[in-house]
């Protein structure tokens, strides 16, 4: 059986449609942050960017996202170098540091939902901007933690629930 793409090509070998394909719709990186000045320590918050759809995790305007939020980063594979500040749940931080991509991941799951289902998205627990008020009463750390993985049955087949 032919390896997936993502086990065959370095990043920056990647077509753009298999770059796109890496998102697993999570929606954490588009969680806002906080940067301590003093440390340079990074606080997540559970406050999502006003273009984020709190049901998909998507963005709700992908294709203007950087024209209607000018500090919404493109992810590129040089990009992904300097960034320190992508959840240890997300695809592309995963293959940069030479992990595989997690059961719940769509390409591997095959269905768009696992990462729902997972736990692993923002779903549930992410607050708009547009309401929200001072990010800093909103500090959460899930979203920069990696998930415990617990068996459990599921449909009769044993796979891995996940917990932030
Ligand atoms: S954290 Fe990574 S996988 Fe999740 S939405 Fe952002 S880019 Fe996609
Ligand atoms: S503009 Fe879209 S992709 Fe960028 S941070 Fe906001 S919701 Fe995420």
């Amino acid at each position: 059986m032919d390896m997936p793409f993502w086990k065959t090509k370095r990043l920056h070998e990647m077509t753009r449609e298999e770059w796109e394909s890496l998102c697993d719709g999570c929606g954490r990186c588009c969680l806002h942050k906080l940067r301590h000045e003093e440390t340079n320590e990074l606080s997540f918050t559970n406050v999502a960017c006003r273009l984020l759809d709190l049901e998909t995790c998507r963005c709700s305007d992908y294709a203007r996202r950087q024209r209607r939020v000018p500090d919404c980063v493109g992810l590129t594979p040089e990009a992904l170098a300097e960034i320190d500040w992508l959840p240890p749940t997300c695809a592309y931080r995963r293959l940069r540091d030479g992990q595989d991509l997690a059961w719940w991941h769509p390409l591997v799951s095959g269905d768009p939902d696992t990462v729902h289902q997972a736990g692993i998205s923002v779903r549930g627990r992410a607050v708009s901007e547009r309401r929200a008020g001072a990010l800093e009463d909103h500090v959460v750390d899930w979203p920069g933690k990696a998930p415990r993985a617990r068996r459990a049955r599921q449909n009769n087949n044993s796979r891995e629930k996940t917990e932030c």
